[in-house]
């Protein structure tokens, strides 16, 4: 089954929605199967960032994911990349529609709440970096439930 890396930035921790954004991955029926609160430094960081090392934003950004905690989360489901980018909205919160986490907890790219893989390579790769330690091997038992 697909997994994919969600992290709450520290805006999002700060601002108490890491109940409500595991909420949203909980309710449309994926599963969690890593989780920590941990704040990463700047080589880590920048390990994280590494493909927009290039990017005029990419300082800013590195100081503003080891600013504070953040909670690393691995979800898993059918489609769980895709779709959880869509959960999460586009990447400025000024296009990003209502109903969606940044569409509606954000305002500036810059604070924008939350990260979320790509694609399924990206998710490997980030999920690699950030649960070295592996993640849980467990299955709901509403899966029949929520698969057809
Ligand atoms: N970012 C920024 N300014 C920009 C573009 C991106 O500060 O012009 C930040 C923003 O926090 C974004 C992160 O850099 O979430 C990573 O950028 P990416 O293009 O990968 O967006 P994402 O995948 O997070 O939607
Ligand atoms: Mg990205």
């Amino acid at each position: 089954m697909e997994q994919t890396f969600i992290m709450i930035k520290p805006d999002g921790v700060q601002r108490g929605l890491v109940g409500e954004i595991i909420g949203r991955f909980e309710k449309k029926g994926f599963s969690l199967k890593g989780l920590k609160l941990l704040t990463v430094d700047q080589a880590f960081a920048e390990k994280h960032y590494a493909d927009l090392s290039a990017k005029p934003f990419f300082n800013g950004l590195v100081e503003y994911i080891i600013s504070g905690p953040v909670v690393a989360m691995v979800w898993e489901g059918k489609n769980v990349v895709t779709t959880g980018r869509k959960i999460i909205g586009a990447t400025n919160p000024a296009e990003s529609a209502p109903g969606t986490i940044r569409g509606d907890f954000a305002i500036d790219i810059g604070r924008n709440v939350i990260h979320g893989s790509d694609a399924v390579e990206s998710a490997k790769k980030e999920i690699a970096l950030w649960f070295p330690e592996g993640v849980a091997n467990w299955s709901s038992s509403l899966h029949p439930w929520i698969y057809e």
